[in-house]
């Protein structure tokens, strides 16, 4: 049964004689060929051949995974993360424009009033996947290797260095309060 077979571009798909060439097909000399890689489709009625491309779709991030991700913005209760990457497969580029939420009670095991207090719009978050229902993405910073691993200066706009439990601004001095991860400054 050649129905629902992968091929690949340039593989014999039968006799001009047996099928007429649709999408993602052509002839030469009498014979069909595909011309793409995909799915094997046969329209039994009008005997027409066809291949469906397979789309190799990007992951989705699903409960359990880390992410790379930077805050794109912060309200009372919830920072709202890009998601840019998932740990552990760099090559694991997840779908574009997947937005992550940390809500406040998921920042840390410490009691937190405001979101604010402890992230900022643009820093560098590694965080983890709770709930990843349809259009939905949970994220949590409570554990000790999640939170902020990069984070700049809200004064002066310089890399913030860690000093103890602060972030500490080289340049103008500044002290910054963030939920650190224990990878801070590692690179990611
Ligand atoms: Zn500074």
């Amino acid at each position: 049964m050649i129905d629902e077979k992968l091929v690949i571009p340039g593989e014999f798909l039968g006799t001009s004689e047996e099928f007429t060439g649709g999408k993602g097909t052509f002839e030469r000399n009498g014979d069909v060929y595909s011309s793409i890689t995909g799915k094997v489709s046969f329209e039994k009625k009008t005997r027409t051949i066809e291949v469906d491309p397979v789309t190799s779709s990007p992951p989705v991030p699903t409960h359990g995974d880390e992410i790379i991700g930077k805050i794109r913005s912060i309200k009372d209760q919830i920072a709202l993360v890009n998601i840019d990457m998932l740990v552990g497969n760099e090559k694991r580029e997840p779908a574009v424009s997947e937005v992550g939420a940390i809500h406040v009670s998921n920042v840390s095991e410490d009691y937190i009033d405001n979101v604010g207090d402890e992230f900022n719009k643009g820093d560098i978050v590694k965080a983890k996947v709770i709930v990843d229902k349809l259009g939905s993405i949970d994220l949590t910073t409570n554990e000790p290797q999640l939170g902020v691993v990069s984070a700049r200066c809200t004064k002066c706009g310089s890399r913030l260095m860690k000093e103890g439990k602060k972030l500490v601004c080289k340049d103008c001095g500044n002290t910054e309060n963030r939920k650190i991860s224990s990878d801070f400054g590692k690179g990611v």
